[in-house]
């Protein structure tokens, strides 16, 4: 990559995450910094549980323009911030913060980044029913967004866990205030699982399941139920395509990984510093030669 020099007006971005030594992201936006001919630096900053609060109250001191929050701090910075967006609020994490004259203001673009992604393969939203597996962060960032876009309704499956309840009446509350059926349902009713997902549009896969120690198990059992006019989605990215993705597009859907939302997330964190566009259609095959083959994360 060409470098521009760094001089005494120089803004520094940057991710606070832990681990986070195989991060895309500072590629992404020195990238886009360069592109748009902006004159800052990104960079990743593994930032120890115990240094959290230390590294947080740098962020004026130091006049950084705008941070990236990665695993585990989308939560644990909430606290930290003047203002919150309007999705950062309602899905309780954040994974970008603006530096705006000393004012913090958390935003969650996780949700935004899906849509666009699927915008960027002509997947109309409106009207259309979606099955959710899992109801983590991802889960909630992608059904706000989902309700934004007018799906006619959202089905959850979530474990039948000491969290179920909780989570029934965060959708029950989203739901209210989106005007958007929302419904979650015990994972382990398979018979219901096949049923709601013959019965949809667009599955998406919100789970850890196809990835790390999970990376050979699926997160449905049956996928004879899967038709080819279905959009299968998998936010992960890394395998580039899940056991999943595979099966799913043996049965002819149109299968989508998460590399999309990674890149899309990033592009929206980028102009709500910078005003500018992250071109993600240029940047997209130095990232997946990056991913796949050298092996870098996130
Ligand atoms: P999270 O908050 O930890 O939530 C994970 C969800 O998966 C929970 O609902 C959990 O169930 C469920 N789950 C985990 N293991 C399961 C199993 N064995 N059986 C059934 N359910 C299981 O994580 P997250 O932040 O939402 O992330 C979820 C996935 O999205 C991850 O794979 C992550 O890498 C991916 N992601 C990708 C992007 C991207 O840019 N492409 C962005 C964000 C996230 P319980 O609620 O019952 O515990």
């Amino acid at each position: 990559m060409e470098t521009q020099k760094i001089g005494g007006r120089t803004q520094l971005y940057g991710i606070f995450a832990h681990p986070i030594k195989h991060s895309l992201s500072p590629f992404l936006h020195n990238q886009s910094f360069l592109d748009n001919d902006i004159d800052a630096r990104y960079l990743a900053f593994d930032v120890e549980p115990n240094e959290f609060d230390a590294a947080m109250k740098s962020i004026q001191a130091l006049n950084i323009g705008g941070l990236n929050l990665s695993m585990p701090y989308k939560e644990k910075a909430l606290s930290y911030m003047d203002e919150l967006s309007p999705e950062a609020e309602f899905i309780g994490a954040i994974n970008t913060i603006l530096n705006r004259d000393d004012v913090l203001i958390g935003y969650n673009t996780d949700g935004i980044g899906f849509v666009r992604s699927l915008e960027a393969e002509n997947i109309q939203l409106a009207n259309q029913r979606v099955v959710l597996l899992g109801a983590g962060g991802a889960s909630k960032a992608v059904a706000y967004q989902l309700c934004q876009n007018h799906v006619k309704e959202i089905i959850i499956f979530k474990r039948k866990n000491r969290t179920f309840q909780e989570v029934c009446n965060y959708f029950k509350g989203m739901s209210e205030k989106c005007h958007i059926p929302i419904r979650v349902f015990p994972y382990e009713d398979h018979l219901n699982l096949n049923h709601k997902i013959k019965n949809s549009d667009i599955i998406v896969n919100c789970t850890n399941i196809g990835m790390g120690h999970l990376e050979e198990a699926m997160p449905i059992n049956d996928l004879s139920i899967l038709e080819k006019n279905q959009v299968v989605v998998d936010l992960i990215y890394q395998p580039q395509e899940t056991l999943f993705l595979k099966g799913a597009k043996k049965r002819g859907c149109h299968t989508i990984n998460g590399l999309g939302i990674l890149l899309y997330q990033a592009a929206e964190a980028f102009n709500i510093w910078t005003g500018s566009d992250m071109s993600v259609s240029n940047i997209e095959e130095t990232v997946k030669r990056k991913l796949y083959k050298e092996g870098s994360t996130s």
